[in-house]
């Protein structure tokens, strides 16, 4: 199964001498219940493709189905609410309530989607972090690292269908890091949760099943996982 999927996407910033193609024609399946990992050259169009997938830009052409239904076919507000219900973003902008607590920030899309944490997983993902006895302090009170763990908290007790996430080890040491990677690991491993993440760390894509390398605006190769038998799925 296709938790998201792109075709033939494009992206221009600008027009005439300043445009700049971001995506040239994308064609891009993100399995479900899968960790994919999106790496390229700086430019190379990653954080936009991601924009794009998660339904928070919108392509100049082209269409992202997310679990096999258009967006394009989505009014703004269905589409809100299926952001809200379905996915889950750690982008490097963190996007962090400044007036709440980081605690607070991290249940905040729970207390949106009307539903409660589950205590066990919240637990897990808090002691995971690192924040301690940060938690009851304000984004403007962190540390980027810190606001980058906050974020990866948010995004991930709500269980969200599909997580979105740009660099979300680009601001941890890398014991930060590494613990940031398996939970993931574990979102997707444990409750089936589809994960696409942009990384320039190699550990990142180890810890993928498959890999898409964007270059240019354009899809240039894309990995997968031997399969137990050894050959690429
Ligand atoms: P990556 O995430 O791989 O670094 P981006 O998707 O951020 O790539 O950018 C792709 C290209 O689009 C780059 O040339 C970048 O400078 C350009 N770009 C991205 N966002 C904008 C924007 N809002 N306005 C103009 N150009 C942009
Ligand atoms: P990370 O490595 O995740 O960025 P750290 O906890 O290592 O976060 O913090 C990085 C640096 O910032 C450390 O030197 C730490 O002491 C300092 N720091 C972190 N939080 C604060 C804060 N709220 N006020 C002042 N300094 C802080």
């Amino acid at each position: 199964a296709t938790a998201v999927s792109g075709r033939h996407l494009t992206k221009t910033y600008g027009s005439g001498d300043a445009a700049v193609h971001a995506l040239r024609g994308v064609s891009v399946d993100i399995p479900a219940a899968e960790f994919t990992a999106v790496m390229g050259p700086s430019g190379s169009g990653k954080s936009t493709l991601m924009h794009v997938l998660a339904g928070l830009d919108r392509a100049d052409s082209g269409e992202v189905h997310l679990a096999g239904r258009p967006l394009s076919g989505l009014a703004e507000k269905a589409l809100t609410r299926a952001r809200r219900d379905r996915l889950g973003f750690i982008f490097q902008q963190f996007n962090l309530v400044p007036t709440l607590t980081a605690e607070e920030n991290i249940l905040l899309p729970l207390r949106l989607a009307g539903r409660r944490a589950d205590e066990e997983w919240y637990d897990t993902v808090v002691a995971a972090v690192g924040l301690g006895t940060r938690l009851t302090h304000r984004p403007s009170e962190l540390s980027g690292g810190q606001q980058q763990r906050v974020a990866v908290a948010r995004a991930l007790v709500s269980r969200p269908a599909v997580i979105f996430a740009d660099e979300p080890t680009g601001n941890l040491d890398s014991r930060a890091g590494a613990e940031v990677l398996t939970l993931l690991r574990r979102c997707v491993d444990e409750f089936g949760q589809s994960i696409v993440m942009v990384t320039h760390d190699p550990l990142g894509a180890a810890h993928a099943d498959g890999v898409v390398f964007l270059d240019d605006g354009q899809i240039v190769s894309a990995l997968r996982e031997p399969t137990a038998d050894g050959v690429l799925a």
